[in-house]
């Protein structure tokens, strides 16, 4: 394990993840230091020592009200704001629990927009508390905004009301006044709680003029540590404790009060409140700082668009997708060119959008390829000015790996020759290259990232000789116009699954004589694979030898739905077909090695390939179906039986079943590394990220070991130009967290490579780069 000491920020961070959580300032940390040092009393205490602590708990409190503009009312401190709206919400039900009876169909307001903390806390203590009301998400329109005419209408029946003034993801900022205006015109007593969150220190308040009756706040999204948060709520408001015991916070909130948490943020409210103090940036200034990285962005991605209004939106939050780009592809680079953002939807392998730019009505590409900056009150000239010459810097090495297109990036070298797997939600995109000729062909091209593949051929003129899906619920109408738009081809000259209509002859291993199309030196067979659907096909590639395509010059195999990694296509769509199934099986069989490696349409457990060998291993049915141990009959009863059991819908399962696949991985720490470099000098450290990470930031040497890039969208070539070579390397595998190079080491090990090792933690817990 490594040491507190040794985890660090990288060199030159540049942070712009504000809305997430914000450094914590200096004069935060020595306040809170000197409470830890010198000033632990308890503030329950009537020693000394406890007046003491008491004095900074009061005089904190006292400055809240100041800053938050609250003379009425209780100021209480939280640990955070999810305990604040947690506080609010049960504080509301229990209050409106009396009130349900006399409500027709009473309900529950927020904001579409609001932080998941609300909507969730509101289903959950609607459900504990047994209220039996009805949670309903007020919609916004495309700038954020908050419907009035929805509040109007819906506000009468409402035991709650929950809005919010800035909004974490894009800024975009509501009219206070008028929504109380609406709120109070509609329903006098409702209960209505406003998270604060990413407004204070940004938007001046007067809490107490109003009539919000729960005003959440996060000291760690204003320059104080975690654990430290506050909660007004209105003289009028009805409250419960969430969280009794001792009695402290005048009985509101018990528990022994974070005191450094809270001295802290009396430093960061001093520095708030004080006029001559230049920590916290004007408005103006703040505005100034977007304008400068707007304009460094348009210049990076000419194809950027703003996701918000900058007109109804905070300056230090700037929201954006690039076309052609997933929130991924930006988030990769920017973590490894050492700039934090964050993504507008979750990064995960599965793609899913973000629910704020959802509810503002984005289109579906902009939402799922959203990335949040965010630079705080406090930030300087000076970081933003490293941020804006960081960012291009970094989007050098995106035109370098032609992920978006430049006229003055030279990506005359780019290192791609071969194959290429290009996922996107577990789908498997494939890309050929024959970087000599500049011929490709693409494989099951997702929809979605079709865009990345007309930019890599357009930067580096590549000619399409195909774009091929492997069956037809792959090949809708939408794709197939899609692939005959990328050839600039119709219908005429291919067919429904872009298999071209002028393809030549030329006969596998077993004499079969099939249709096959060129690629640089090589060939491309078409081979009918009915199974999952009745039109599913499978495409070798390989050198050919006198009009022949043998199966031990086969290098890949492209196997659509049949045959997956760690199991087989299933057979209950409506085309399916179990017997046909078997019969491919045997087939292929015939005419590829036991070692082939085969590029499936889906990977579910990131191992990128798979070869009959391999899957005869894992998989009994298969081995006993090709070793002649099973019937046909006995095959598709198998099948089907094992098809019954499947869900129709669950997305995972719904091309194929795949068992889960574990083998263990050795690991070299990452503190241990540079030793263990040393103690074996045939070490060969591979970062597998992707290029234009690698490229992000000059930082490819280790131990004076120079790092080699063999991104994980390159392994499967890597595997085959190296499966059969006797290596004596030990090949130490690292990415950024650690996910892709055990990725990366499993599907090693599994095809046979050996010393093979990965950094658990990756870059991010390695020091000194
Ligand atoms: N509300 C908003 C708008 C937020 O941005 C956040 C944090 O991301 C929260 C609530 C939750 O705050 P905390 O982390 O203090 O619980």
């Amino acid at each position: 394990m490594l040491s507190l000491r040794e985890i660090q920020p990288q060199k030159n961070e540049v942070y712009l993840d504000n809305n997430a959580t914000t450094p914590v300032l200096p004069q935060a940390i020595e306040a809170a230091t000197h409470t830890m040092q010198l000033c632990y009393g308890n503030p329950s205490s009537s020693h000394i020592t406890g007046i003491k602590a008491k004095y900074i708990l009061e005089t904190t409190r006292d400055l809240v009200r100041q800053v938050i503009g609250a003379q009425s009312g209780q100021v209480m401190f939280t640990s955070g704001a999810t305990e604040g709206i947690q506080t609010a919400i049960i504080s509301s039900l229990i209050a409106a629990k009396s009130k349900v009876n006399s409500v027709k169909k009473p309900i529950l307001l927020y904001g579409a927009t609001e932080h998941k903390a609300v909507p969730e806390s509101l289903k959950h203590w609607n459900e504990m508390l047994n209220i039996g009301a009805e949670v309903i998400a007020i919609p916004v329109d495309e700038r954020g905004i908050l419907d009035m005419d929805f509040i109007a209408k819906h506000v009468p029946n409402a035991l709650m009301i929950c809005t919010m003034i800035a909004n974490n993801e894009t800024g975009v900022y509501q009219d206070i006044s008028l929504l109380e205006k609406t709120i109070r015109q509609h329903n006098s007593d409702v209960f209505w709680m406003v998270d604060c969150v990413q407004a204070l220190g940004k938007i001046a308040l007067t809490i107490s003029e109003t009539t919000i009756d729960y005003a959440p706040f996060s000291g760690h999204k204003l320059y104080a540590p975690k654990g430290i948060g506050i909660l007004y709520v209105r003289d009028t408001a009805p409250f419960t404790p969430f969280i009794a015991g001792g009695g402290q916070e005048s009985g509101l909130r018990s528990g022994t009060e974070n005191l450094p948490g809270i001295a802290a943020l009396q430093a960061v409210l001093t520095l708030l409140n004080d006029k001559d103090d230049s920590t916290f940036k004007s408005s103006a200034q703040l505005a100034n700082y977007r304008e400068q990285l707007t304009q460094t962005l348009c210049e990076a991605f000419p194809e950027i668009v703003f996701n918000h209004d900058f007109s109804c939106s905070l300056p230090t939050t700037i929201n954006f997708s690039v076309k052609g780009l997933t929130s991924k592809d930006i988030m990769d680079l920017f973590d490894a060119a050492h700039i934090r953002v964050s993504a507008g939807s979750a990064c995960s392998s599965k793609v899913t959008g973000s629910f704020v730019l959802d509810a503002m009505g984005k289109p579906k590409w902009q939402s799922e390829s959203a990335i949040r900056m965010s630079f705080g009150p406090a930030t300087t000239q000076e970081e933003i000015t490293t941020a804006c010459t960081a960012i291009k810097q970094a989007v050098k090495a995106l035109q370098s790996s032609c992920l978006i297109l430049s006229d003055t990036a030279d990506n005359s070298n780019l290192g791609v020759d071969g194959l290429q797997q290009w996922m996107y939600d577990n789908g498997c995109t494939w890309c050929y290259v024959d970087q000599r000729t500049k011929e490709c062909f693409v494989i099951d091209l997702a929809p979605e990232l079709v865009g990345k593949f007309e930019t890599l051929v357009a930067c580096q003129g590549y000619q399409v000789v195909a774009a091929l899906s492997t069956h037809q619920h792959i090949a809708n109408e939408e794709h197939v116009n899609m692939i005959q738009a990328l050839l600039h081809t119709s219908n005429t000259t291919c067919d429904a699954l872009g298999w071209p209509k002028n393809a030549e002859l030329i006969s596998l291993e077993n004499d079969l004589t099939v249709e096959a199309i060129k690629v640089g030196d090589k060939v491309l067979a078409r081979v009918a694979m009915p199974g999952h659907t009745q039109n599913s096909v499978a495409y070798l590639l390989g050198s050919p030898s006198n009009q022949k395509l043998l199966a031990k010059d086969i290098a890949f195999a492209f196997t659509g739905d049949n045959i997956q990694i760690s199991g087989l296509g299933r057979c209950d769509h409506q085309d399916g077909d179990a017997s046909a199934l078997y019969q491919s099986l045997q087939f292929i069989n015939q005419v590829i090695m036991p070692d082939t490696l085969l590029c499936p349409a889906h990977d579910y457990l990131q191992l990128f390939n798979t070869t009959l060998e391999l899957e005869k291993q894992s998989h009994e049915l298969l081995s006993q179906a090709l070793d002649g141990e099973l019937t046909e009959q006995a095959f598709i009863a198998e099948i089907t039986a094992r098809d019954k059991q499947l869900p129709t819908s669950d997305f995972n399962q719904h091309c194929g079943v795949v068992t889960a696949f574990s083998n263990v991985i050795e690991v070299v720490h990452p503190n241990e590394l540079v030793s263990f470099i040393e103690h074996h000098p045939n070490t060969v450290v591979v970062d597998v990220r992707e290029p234009h990470e690698f490229d992000a930031y000059p930082d490819d040497v280790i131990a004076g070991k120079k790092m080699v890039n063999i991104p994980l969208s390159q392994i499967t070539q890597f595997v085959q130009q190296h499966k059969s070579e006797q290596s004596n390397h030990t090949y130490v595998c690292i990415c950024r967290s650690g996910k892709r190079s055990e990725a990366a080491a499993k599907t090693l090990q599994r095809n046979h490579f050996e010393n093979i090792f990965h950094v658990p933690g990756g870059f991010a817990l390695l020091n000194g780069n």
